[in-house]
């Protein structure tokens, strides 16, 4: 199935109840108003967002009433479609570096989410932009989280700093950041541990590592595929250690839409970049108006 597809095919059929129909009535949009809620609900959009959704949407299409040459389906297509970008964001949402070097940023989330793969991509991506980076190996509990960071960071030519797995991450921390500050890089990357689930244990080691990093970045990895869930992870991460921003992992799967709908709505933290693939090279910023545009199909 392609991303998204049940959710473009869900939101058809909205606007096809209504054809023929003269003006967005109060009354005629029952019926699309349940079909989109239904598919966005279908998608992992978390209910209270969905229901946030629904009704800007409906008190938009009952003030819009007649607009010449546009047909009252059309119109609910761009009304969703522009409550859709606001759902993700608006505009693009860029990464905030230091005034003073090194900017650093912390990456969080659970294991398997792709963590260790975008800290690299990120460095890689960085890179391109014209900044040195190096990237601090934090993830003590996955002894090959530390390897594969070190030949992903030979593959895009970024220092590593590593220091096996019987330190613990806020000491890892504190030495990669003199190390950096050593080398005199412009932004500092470091990967964490995570865990299948959120526990305390990690929260309390994601604190020490903020304390000690104070990150201008903390940014949540979040997999495309999280499905009703990311609400609540992504609000726990929110409230327990304070994050900027969200990437957004494996888009290139079959996600069904929830977490790119939800991120912002439930924490105000914006998704700034997204991973589309296990190459280096992919990762981007997050356009939430192409994304509203691949969802619409
Ligand atoms: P971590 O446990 O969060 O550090 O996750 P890893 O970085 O080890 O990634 C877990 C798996 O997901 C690996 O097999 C990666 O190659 C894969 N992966 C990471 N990002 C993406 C992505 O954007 N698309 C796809 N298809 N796979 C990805």
């Amino acid at each position: 199935a392609e991303m998204f597809g049940q959710l473009t095919s869900g939101l058809e059929a909205a606007w096809t109840k209504l054809k023929g129909e003269d003006v967005l009535t109060k009354e005629n949009i029952v019926e699309p108003m349940r079909d989109i809620r239904r598919a966005l609900l279908e998608a992992d959009v978390s209910l209270p967002v969905v229901k946030r959704f629904i009704q800007s949407v409906s008190e938009e299409a009952v003030g819009t009433g007649v607009i010449k040459g546009v047909r009252p389906d059309q119109q609910l297509v761009k009304i969703v479609s522009d409550e859709l970008v606001k759902l993700m964001g608006g505009e693009v949402s860029e990464l905030v570096f230091a005034k003073s070097a090194p900017t650093v940023i912390l990456l969080a989330g659970l294991q398997g989410v792709g963590k260790t793969t975008v800290s690299a991509k990120l460095a890689f991506y960085l890179k391109k932009q014209g900044k040195s980076c190096m990237l601090i190996a934090g993830d003590v509990y996955r002894p090959a989280a530390i390897d594969q960071l070190v030949i992903l960071g030979k593959q895009v030519d970024v220092p590593v700093y590593a220091a096996g797995t019987q330190i613990k991450p806020a000491v890892i921390a504190r030495q990669g950041l003199a190390e950096a500050r050593k080398k005199n890089v412009d932004v500092v990357i470091m990967d964490t541990a995570g865990r299948l689930e959120i526990d305390k244990a990690m929260m309390d080691e994601l604190k020490e590592v903020k304390r000690v990093l104070n990150p201008t970045e903390v940014l949540l990895v979040v997999d495309a595929m999280t499905g009703q869930e990311a609400a609540a992870l992504v609000t726990t991460f929110n409230v327990e250690i304070g994050i900027t921003g969200a990437i957004l992992t494996k888009l290139d799967g079959d996600s069904r839409g929830g977490a790119a709908l939800t991120v912002k709505e439930v924490s105000g933290k914006p998704i700034k970049l997204v991973g589309r693939g296990e190459r280096m090279e992919d990762l981007e910023p997050f356009y939430p108006d192409r994304m509203a545009g691949r969802i619409l199909g």
